[in-house]
């Protein structure tokens, strides 16, 4: 591997500059040349390629987005659209490719890899952390932080109104976010897209409360089963006509902000080991955290696969939220 092209793609997350800088420096010390592309896959086609240097990159650690942005890209889901992609890359001496994103992107980087004669090696990033295969995605932990001290905040306003609050946060087809940060947060129900629960368990539960309201807060991922936040919430407040009903979407402030401690050090690991191992020869696969060790598996498992809630945390939720 002589030159290593770098793209961010899909939704941006906190942690994806420092995983830039990760690459960067790896290919400075293994004397690798790299080219930033912009924009992700539409960049790739459209020879958006800039340069890079570890010194700059300093600054952009502590900025969550991503410097190279990031982009949805409908032309690289055509067998044409790649086809210009691998012209592109070729045309500049590019010989591997590094993908930083999330589920979609690598699904993109996997057809790539099966189409052309070019190394491409994946690096999950997206605050949903709904990649499969790996312990945890670069942004998540950031993300979820942000959810806790949003709820922290809400909770004083609503215990000094006996409000029952219901909080919307990011998660269409997982409850990592919401499982995760409810449980942080102490809330007293968590609704996630895994796992029904109807909402007479909720209007129940809280139906039995001594002062109406007192009973706090519900957080309730983006595609949870039950309808709509606002439906719910009235449904709801017809149910129990005494409690003070509010509703907060927090979202896109869920993915902003600077990285966490957490999310800074996955990517550094993340982006090192995923230049290692294109030194290795290795291609068409995505690097990853499994039981606190870097290590790497192929894309067609990843993308094959989702990653399931743990149950013994789902069990923990119930517990705590009584
Ligand atoms: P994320 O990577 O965060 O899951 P998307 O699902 O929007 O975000 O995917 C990002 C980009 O990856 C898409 O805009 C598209 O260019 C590319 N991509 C996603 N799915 C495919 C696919 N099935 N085939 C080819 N490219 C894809």
């Amino acid at each position: 591997i002589k030159h290593i092209g770098l793209l961010t793609s899909g939704g941006d997350a906190p942690g994806m500059n420092a995983a830039i800088r990760a690459v960067v420096c790896a290919c400075e010390h293994y004397n690798i040349s790299v080219t930033g592309i912009k924009a992700g896959y539409q960049g790739l086609i459209n020879g958006w390629f800039t340069s890079l240097d570890s010194h700059s990159l300093i600054h952009s650690l502590c900025r969550g987005g991503t410097l190279l942005k990031s982009a949805r890209c409908q032309a690289f889901r055509t067998q044409e659209g790649r086809a210009q992609a691998w012209q592109n890359l070729q045309q500049s001496g590019i010989d591997a490719l590094v993908v930083i994103g999330g589920d979609g992107s690598l699904t993109g980087a996997a057809l790539l890899e099966q189409e052309y004669p070019v190394a491409v090696i994946g690096i999950p990033a997206t605050i949903d952390n709904d990649i499969f295969g790996t312990d945890a995605c670069i942004g998540y932990d950031t993300a979820t932080n942000t959810v806790v001290e949003a709820i922290d905040k809400i909770h004083d306003t609503a215990a000094s109104h006996n409000r029952l609050f219901f909080i919307e946060v990011m998660g269409r087809n997982s409850g990592f976010i919401a499982l995760n940060a409810g449980i942080a947060a102490g809330c007293s129900a968590i609704l996630v897209p895994e796992h029904y629960q109807p909402v007479d368990d909720i209007i129940e539960r809280f139906a039995s409360c001594d002062m109406a309201g007192d009973a706090g807060i519900v957080i309730v991922a983006e595609g949870h089963q039950n309808g709509g936040i606002a439906e719910l919430a009235s449904i709801t407040a017809r149910r129990l006509p005494d409690f003070d009903i509010r509703v907060s979407i927090l979202g896109h402030i869920q993915r902003g902000g600077s990285p966490s401690c957490a999310d800074r050090v996955l990517a550094g690991r993340l982006g090192v080991y995923a230049i290692e191992q294109l030194r290795r020869g290795e291609s068409g696969t995505m690097v990853a955290l499994q039981h606190q060790l870097v290590c790497s598996l192929p894309l067609h498992d990843v993308i094959q696969q989702q990653p399931a809630l743990q149950t013994e945390q789902l069990r923990v939720s119930r517990i705590l939220a009584m």
